[in-house]
């Protein structure tokens, strides 16, 4: 049906391109592309003789120029961002001038401040819509699936949804003392920045991981989770009916936040440049040249995954809850696809994002957020491309 241009070769994007092959129908060629071209041989190397054609590229994907270049070489259908947040615009920049559609899985962010919002990448709207082209922004599981789980939720639950949690819960044990699951930069980026949730159409700012609740997670049991503040917030708040408040809670052991802590306390979290021996170099960057490659965890990653989404509003006149999760196991994962459950549940998703677009059943020139889109063959796709949905009409609600 098409060709994919997927750029990165990370635990995302291996991921991707597995469930790629496993749905040649849709994915009849892709072309994996990334800085270390090495990285690309080797997934191919692993995935090739299927239906699925692989080629590889080498590109560096903050230069428009050499992604644009490659983007004519190859004429894609689709180009999948599934690199770093920090390449989301120059990509979309080569997707304009090529006029081939975008999808990506994180929000934009600045290299020098950790700062999520989609003001970058909404400003692309009319250029998306003049160029006839849908730039599909994140499609990954947070954001991605729970976009996709509430516009399922208005579509088919409710009237007017008025609360929302959504709950992040990783119980996965890696046996290391400290590790994170995805790429550590943006990861720590992301934890250490304050907190805040959305209530009566603002912005409500907290300390980092000063919110903190106990949540029994189906088949996973009670865990310690804290407010975060997370990208889709910001879209569901505008999309969804109704909405009064919206928070975003992650599971983290002890353990992990007193690692954390220390690592902040003294000053190895800081995405401010230092001289070192005659060189300027980034804290955060060095930690995480110093930390396990969130690649290796999926042979020692035991555990589940819990995300979803608790529901309130109401249906009919009467109020109503409903809850909508994915239950997840590492090592499954691994036995699948060779990675963890971190990794499975982001690029699942992805690769469902790039095959809404190419197969057509999403076509809305312009910029916009997975839950603007029809949920239902979403929802299918997640059955059939191992991340299944249960529901829950009767959910325990966070205070
Ligand atoms: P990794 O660090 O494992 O992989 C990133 C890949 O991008 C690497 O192959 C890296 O190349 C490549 N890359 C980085 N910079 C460039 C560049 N300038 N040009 C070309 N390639 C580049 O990250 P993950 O796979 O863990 O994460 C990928 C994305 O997924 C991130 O944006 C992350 O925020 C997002 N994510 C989203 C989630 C969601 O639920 N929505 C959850 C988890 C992650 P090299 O090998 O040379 O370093």
């Amino acid at each position: 049906m098409g060709k994919a241009l997927i750029i990165g070769a990370g635990g995302v994007a291996s991921v991707c391109i597995h469930k790629c092959c496993q749905n040649p129908d849709v994915f009849e060629e892709i072309c994996i592309a990334s800085r270390t071209k090495s990285k690309c041989d080797a997934l191919k190397a692993k995935l090739d003789g299927g239906k699925t054609k692989i080629s590889t590229a080498q590109v560096n994907a903050d230069n428009v120029d050499e992604l644009i270049a490659l983007i004519n070489s190859f004429k894609p259908d689709v180009v999948v961002n599934l690199a770093l947040p920090y390449q989301d615009l120059t990509i979309m920049d080569a997707c304009l001038a090529t006029k081939v559609n975008y999808v990506d899985t994180a929000n934009y962010e600045p290299l020098d401040t950790a700062k999520f919002e989609y003001s970058w990448q909404w400003a692309y709207r009319e250029r998306f819509e003049k160029a006839g082209i849908t730039a599909l922004l994140g499609s990954g599981f947070d954001p991605g699936v729970t976009g996709v789980f509430s516009a399922y939720a208005m579509k088919h639950q409710f009237d007017e949804i008025n609360y929302i949690d959504i709950l992040d819960c990783n119980a996965g044990d890696h046996g290391y003392p400290f590790a994170t699951n995805f790429n550590p930069e943006i990861n720590i980026r992301e934890v250490s920045a304050k907190g805040s949730y959305i209530e009566d159409g603002k912005w409500v700012e907290t300390e980092p991981m000063e919110i903190k609740r106990v949540y029994n997670f189906p088949e996973i049991g009670p865990k310690d989770m804290y407010l975060l503040h997370h990208e889709e917030l910001e879209s569901l708040a505008l999309n969804i009916k109704g909405i009064k408040r919206i928070r975003f809670f992650m599971t983290f052991g002890q353990s992990y936040l007193t690692h954390l802590k220390c690592l902040e306390n003294v000053g190895m979290t800081s995405i401010e440049p230092i001289d070192f021996e005659g060189k300027k170099i980034v804290p955060l960057q060095f930690l995480k040249a110093v930390l396990p490659d969130p690649a290796s965890l999926g042979p020692r990653t035991v555990g589940k995954t819990n995300i979803g989404c608790i529901f309130i509003g109401k249906k009919d006149g009467k109020d109503k809850t409903y809850y909508l999760y994915n239950v997840c196991d590492h090592q499954e994962c691994y036995k699948e696809v060779g990675s963890q459950a971190i990794s499975y549940t982001t690029g699942v998703p992805a690769m469902i994002g790039a095959a809404m677009l190419l197969t057509g059943k999403w076509n809305k020139p312009g910029v916009h957020n997975i839950e603007e889109f029809d949920p239902d063959p979403f929802m299918d796709a997640l059955n059939k491309f191992g991340l299944p949905w249960k529901e829950s009409f009767d959910p325990e609600l966070v205070e």
